[in-house]
């Protein structure tokens, strides 16, 4: 097996281009469980380790960029937890703290699954994905990155550079719901975040369909419920609503983890947790 480990992200896109069947290495976390598990044989691995590039992020006024190869550890605390709470709260539920020193919010993407815990968070706070290679940079919307179940539009030669999101001025929420606290894949994730200045709020949902979901009739309907101009609350019906709105939108299957019938009761009890938490 070949090993190219580019020192820049020049070098990173030149080794993509030359390889563009490589598989790129950030974490490990996905791609090495795959390769012990015998399910994928590399013949070609690009690290991308030491890019410094990739580690970076910038906070800006509305947008927060966030290199790809940033790690869940250094979105769960400091000033990118301050500007973003739900995916800071998402990424502390990842896996565990060896984990989340390694895995980076690239290789959640570049994975792709359905219950990947950024996920979520990504759709309500409406991301963009940076892709890099050396015929130049592309932005897309997550929605049209995600294409399917760890199906991404990421193409042969391209590599995911950073993520953007919106920067918001309210509450954020994020829930899991698995078979146990911790070093769990979820079953349901759902993200609730409010923005006081469009007195909007937004929600993500996770594992309860096969890309990333929004729940657009439950967000207008958040939106139009709460008291924006006074001391922003929610009462029980409200909840119920919004519940009963957000577990509409969820498209989930039954698999191994889960019936379908379960993940729909289980995101309409998490939806109204959240909103209950970030409105109490
Ligand atoms: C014990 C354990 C617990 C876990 N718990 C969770 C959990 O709770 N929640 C959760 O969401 N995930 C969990 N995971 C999965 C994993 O940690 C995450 O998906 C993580 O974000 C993967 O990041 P990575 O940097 O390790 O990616 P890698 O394994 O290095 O790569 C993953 C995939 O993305 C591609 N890739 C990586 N970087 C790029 C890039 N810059 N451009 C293009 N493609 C790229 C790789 O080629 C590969 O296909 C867990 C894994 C383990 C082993």
């Amino acid at each position: 097996m070949t090993v190219l480990s580019p020192r820049t992200l020049a070098e990173a896109c030149s080794a993509a281009a030359s390889n563009p069947n490589a598989d790129l290495l950030a974490g490990g976390t996905d791609l090495m469980v795959e390769v012990n598990s015998g399910h994928r044989r590399p013949t070609d691995v690009i690290s991308l380790g030491a890019i410094a590039e990739l580690r970076e992020w910038s906070i800006g006024e509305d947008r927060i960029t966030i290199g790809a190869g940033v790690t869940f550890a250094k979105i769960a605390s400091g000033e990118l937890a301050t500007a973003a709470p739900a995916l800071a709260m998402a990424a502390r539920t990842v896996g565990s703290p060896q984990i989340r020193n390694a895995a980076t919010l690239g290789g959640n993407l570049g994975t792709g699954s359905p219950a990947g815990d950024s996920l979520p968070v990504l759709a309500a706070l409406n991301a963009s994905v940076v892709l890099t290679s050396v015929h130049g940079q592309r932005e897309i919307p997550l929605s049209e990155f995600c294409v399917g179940p760890k199906r991404t539009d990421r193409q042969p030669g391209e590599l995911i550079t950073a993520v953007r999101i919106d920067r918001l001025n309210g509450p954020q929420e994020f829930c899991k719901l698995g078979t146990r606290q911790a070093m769990v894949i979820s079953v349901v994730s759902v993200a609730v975040v409010a923005d006081t200045s469009s007195t909007s709020v937004r929600v993500g949902l996770g594992a309860v369909g096969p890309v990333p979901l929004r729940a657009p009739e439950a967000e207008a309907f958040a939106a139009e419920a709460i008291n924006w101009s006074g001391q922003t609350s929610v009462d029980t019906e409200t909840c119920r609503r919004f519940a009963e709105l957000v577990r509409d939108a969820a498209r989930p299957i039954d698999d191994h983890r889960s019936t379908a019938e379960y993940r729909r009761h289980a995101t309409g009890v998490l939806a109204a947790r959240a909103l209950r938490r970030i409105f109490p």
